[in-house]
């Protein structure tokens, strides 16, 4: 075998090389070898893991059918070992000509097709990663990386989820996880890949990415869902900003681990739990949970509250968790939920972008609207409600135009001026949907309102 230092320091341009690349690192605790033989062993202490540990529960997610660890010949574990080594060093020993479809390193590369990935079933795995053709040439450090992606990913949603940071510090993070995990599966022998027990993506982003903000990290994150069988096996990509998780730093410190928030106490999580717990008709949420081989019906309110296990909160589906992982507008939660100015300002700075200057101004006008506010009632009446019917940026200026006029008759000072209108109320090319419910946010915190006013209030509004 030739010398050469085979180095696995680089990041790579490809997800699942890379995945595999940062498992590989953790598992070996190094990310350089001197020989093939000394990486050979790292390999074959894998290929023990998949070939004895793999076990039926995490079933067609991480297949024991694959070329390398298949189990449908009849032999004897050990023989089935020993051809799973054959094969890998079949491939180290081809050499072929060209450049690594991964890493770009030129010669001396080995020909590899989609069934190589571990504990993959059929030949026609489409989603094996995006630019992947059937058959493709990469160098011996790529294709050993690959092996290495299964013990880096989560299981979740019935199939493999896993992440890739801008930030090395997240990426070393989430491998000393999946390690410690797997590491501990093998000791208490179960199932050695790691099973993150969230069956809905966007939950398991969120739950990562609280996660991470409480070790003080931060980055751009891309998340990746696949799956390893033929049918079904679309990629799910969803891309988390920095700001996102700065969002979630400032207004969610306290994570579901000891209690459930009250909305006094912790307003963002007190909306996380409202929508956890219950459905849009009021009724507590219900999950379902393989146990043993057979779909569980588990209820929120026994899982979560009777049994004080709070953790569990982030297993049940939530539109808000959803909506705010896909990076769609939050505000109508805000608004329904009669949510604090300050909460929305967060939210409209950090993640929407907003400008303070915009802000200031809409709060403004809610403010001098005050000037109308005898009694809470005859001002919903009179004031908010107008704004809330409004269906059209037409209407919505008609109405901001009535109420200046009508503010005219009592104050010396206009609603506002016409710059403000012009550039910070309604600027062309931002949403007029969203001053409206910004301003209404404004209003509804100067009030006090009751319960069943905001149901009223809420009537007639679409839910998501
Ligand atoms: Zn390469």
């Amino acid at each position: 075998m030739e010398k050469e230092i085979l180095d696995f320091s680089k990041q790579v341009g490809d997800p699942m090389v890379e995945i595999g690349r940062l498992g590989l690192i953790e598992f070996s605790k190094k990310n350089k070898f001197s020989s093939l033989d000394e990486l050979n062993e790292e390999v074959k202490k894998l290929f023990n893991i998949y070939t004895f540990k793999t076990s039926g529960r995490l079933g067609q997610v991480f297949s024991s059918n694959s070329k390398f660890t298949h189990n449908s010949t009849g032999k004897n574990l050990n023989e089935r070992l020993k051809q799973a080594l054959e094969l890998y060093n079949g491939l180290i020993k081809e050499s072929f000509d060209g450049y690594c479809l991964s890493c770009g390193k030129k010669d001396n590369l080995c020909s590899v097709s989609k069934t190589i990935f571990p504990l993959t079933t059929g030949n026609s795995n489409a989603n094996f990663t995006s630019n992947f053709s059937n058959k493709f040439l990469m160098c011996k450090v790529c294709m050993t990386s690959l092996f290495f992606a299964p013990i880096n990913m989560q299981k979740t949603t019935g199939r493999m989820g896993f992440m890739i940071s801008n930030n090395e510090e997240i990426n070393k993070f989430w491998s000393e996880e999946n390690s410690d995990e797997f590491n501990a599966n093998i000791v208490k022998n179960i199932d050695s890949l790691v099973d993150s027990k969230i069956n809905i993506f966007e939950n398991f982003i969120y739950n990562m990415i609280e996660e991470l903000q409480e070790e003080g990290l931060f980055g751009d994150i891309t998340f990746y869902l696949i799956s390893n069988v033929d049918k079904g096996s679309e990629i799910n990509v969803v891309h988390i900003s920095e700001n996102q998780m700065k969002f979630l730093h400032n207004v969610a410190p306290k994570f579901f681990k000891n209690e459930l928030p009250t909305k006094q106490k912790d307003e963002w999580n007190y909306l996380i739990f409202k929508y956890s717990s219950k459905d849009n008709s009021g009724k507590f949420r219900t999950r379902k949970e393989s146990i043993d081989g057979k779909a569980k019906t588990i209820k929120f309110q026994e899982d979560v509250i009777e049994n004080k296990y709070y953790k569990s909160t982030i297993k049940y589906f939530n539109p808000l968790i959803i909506n705010f992982i896909q990076g769609k507008s939050i505000l109508y939660y805000f608004k329904k939920n009669l949510c604090s100015w300050k909460l929305t300002t967060i939210y409209l700075k950090e993640i929407k972008g907003m400008r303070e200057e915009r802000l200031n101004i809409i709060k403004k006008v809610a403010d001098n609207l005050q000037l109308f506010n005898e009694d809470d009632k005859t001002f919903y009446k009179k004031i908010v409600r107008p704004i809330e019917m409004t269906k059209s940026q037409t209407e919505f200026r008609e109405n901001l135009r009535i109420l200046m006029r009508k503010f005219l008759s009592k104050s010396e000072k206009p609603l506002f001026t016409v710059d403000e209108m012009v550039l910070y109320i309604l600027p062309s090319g931002e949403s007029w949907y969203e001053t409206k419910d910004i301003l209404l946010i404004a209003l509804y915190e100067k009030m006090n309102l009751e319960e069943e006013t905001i149901e009223n209030l809420n009537e007639g509004d679409e839910d998501e």
